[in-house]
């Protein structure tokens, strides 16, 4: 019997996990210790000022129960960026890909079967004993690894409103391609205004009109066999998915727009057809059903194009068709 799904997204654990620390620069030994508890020093870096950064890749089982990882490379590299951004020690490349890889190996049997993964977490906290230390980098660190079986971050089928907020920004615009903790945190009072108000658990950042992302997804309008997406600035987080869908929507004849759009736009677009879909390891491509624009509903007629792009990527994840682009690690 293999691993069931679990009812709530990333809550439960692989009970090991890898863990490294590094100290003025120096990488330890890779330990392994259980994965519901981290001694770390109240003092710490992490806890006081934000030194923290993660990733968020996924693993597959295939028909034939090997297990495989999508997009490791890009993942590690990220990180590495994300790392450095916040003035954090770079994990070396091969060590960041050999913990995740063995960890991933070691708890294969918590891959669940086809349309669930193992979603993998590594996590690198500062962690310096010293609450004077606001305005300086940690000098130590820590390296972890979480393993999460799960399944779909939403419902497939179900209704997906995004609240299109054009007064607030979802973080400092010059950390929006960083993934660490603090930008989430930003978007919270939004994202629950956003509930509270319209009953929408997704806010779309659109600061004066400009189309960015969610809180935690990247954003594509689907008009026809054209996508459009806004280009890579500072603003949002570079998803690997965005560029996995890009890659293979071109592959199969649709045309990329990386540009530039607004609300009005979009809002046009919608009511001549167009679809929409949040993109992301966790949502995978979720097609969105309601946009909230000005405080009026504004329904997404048609979810069949992006459940069609959803397609393309899951069937190559679950090695249904070829990797073409090499994303797959086998473990
Ligand atoms: C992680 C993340 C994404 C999606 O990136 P993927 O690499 O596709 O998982 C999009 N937006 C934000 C804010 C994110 O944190």
């Amino acid at each position: 019997m293999r691993t069931e799904i679990p009812a709530v997204f990333g809550s439960v654990f692989a009970p090991e996990m890898p863990i490294v620390y590094c100290e003025d620069g120096a990488w330890g030994e890779l330990q392994w210790q259980p994965s519901n508890e981290l001694k770390i020093h109240p003092a710490a870096h992490c806890l006081h000022y934000g030194s923290e950064i993660f990733e968020g890749m996924k693993a597959f089982r295939h028909e034939d129960g090997s297990v495989h990882i999508f997009r490791l490379d890009a993942g590690v590299e990220r990180m590495r960026k994300s790392a450095a951004a916040m003035s954090m020690p770079v994990p070396p490349v091969e060590l960041l890909k050999n913990m995740i890889v063995e960890a991933v190996r070691r708890a294969q049997e918590e891959v669940p079967d086809q349309r669930g993964a193992l979603y993998i977490r590594p996590a690198l906290i500062g962690t310096e004993p010293n609450i004077g230390s606001a305005g300086s980098p940690s000098k130590s660190a820590a390296l972890f690894v979480l393993l999460s079986p799960v399944g779909d971050y939403f419902k497939q089928g179900s209704e997906l409103r995004v609240l299109v907020e054009t007064d607030h920004l979802r973080c400092a615009p010059h950390m929006g391609s960083i993934k660490t903790g603090g930008n989430y945190a930003s978007a919270l009072y939004w994202t629950m205004q956003a509930l509270e108000k319209h009953h929408a658990k997704q806010v779309l950042f659109c600061p004066n009109g400009d189309v960015q992302e969610t809180g935690a997804s990247n954003f594509v309008l689907i008009d026809g066999k054209t996508l459009i997406t806004k280009p890579l600035t500072s603003e949002f987080l570079h998803g690997i998915t965005r560029s996995s869908l890009l890659t293979v929507a071109k592959d199969h004849g649709y045309s990329i727009e990386e540009r530039h759009f607004t609300v009005d736009e979009m809002k046009e677009r919608i009511a001549n057809g167009a679809e929409a879909l949040l993109s992301g390891t966790a949502a995978v491509l979720s097609p969105v059903t309601v946009l909230i624009i000005e405080g009026q509903d504004v329904a997404v007629k048609s979810q069949s194009e992006a459940l069609k792009l959803r397609s393309l990527i899951t069937d190559i994840q679950y090695g249904r068709s070829a990797d073409k682009h090499g994303w797959l690690t086998k473990v």
